[in-house]
């Protein structure tokens, strides 16, 4: 199921956060960004370290308060190899939707409840623990 993002409206708000990813999903996003767009991510230039409580992580970099891979046209330049925090946007955490995001309340339950899924299995245990990140 597809969402109907109007993008000229929310001006693609939800690249408008830092995607936060352990190590492991930052290997696999260079290597399939390498694959789909054959763009060699140079780590230091797009990552930045990010410490918790519980470990330290990557976060994308942020430009003039936006993701570093949004376009001029406000969209993802790695679509196609975006963090799996960006997929489930805008269920930002076990039971919870962002309400910044124009279409968190339209979306059907069904979808919701799998997008809650998912983030419930797929995001790491830590990164779900963690409560504030510091960056470095
Ligand atoms: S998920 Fe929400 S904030 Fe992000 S592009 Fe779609 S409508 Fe905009
Ligand atoms: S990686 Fe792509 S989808 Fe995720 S915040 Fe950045 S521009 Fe948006």
């Amino acid at each position: 199921m597809k969402m109907n993002c109007d993008i000229e409206n929310c001006k693609s708000r939800c690249c408008h956060n830092c995607a936060v990813l352990t190590e492991d999903e930052i290997s696999n996003l260079i290597l399939n960004v390498r694959k789909k767009y054959t763009i060699e991510l140079e780590p230091r230039k797009f990552f930045k370290k990010v410490k918790g409580e519980f470990g330290t992580y990557y976060a994308i970099k942020m430009i003039k308060g936006q993701c570093i891979f949004l376009n001029k046209e406000n969209r993802c330049r790695i679509y196609l190899c975006r963090p799996t925090l960006c997929e489930l946007y805008p269920v930002i955490d076990i039971d919870m939707v962002d309400k910044r995001c124009p279409i968190a309340n339209m979306l059907p339950p069904e979808m919701l409840s799998g997008l809650k899924r998912r983030y419930a299995q797929e995001i790491d245990g830590n990164i779900k623990a963690e409560q504030t990140f510091l960056f470095v």
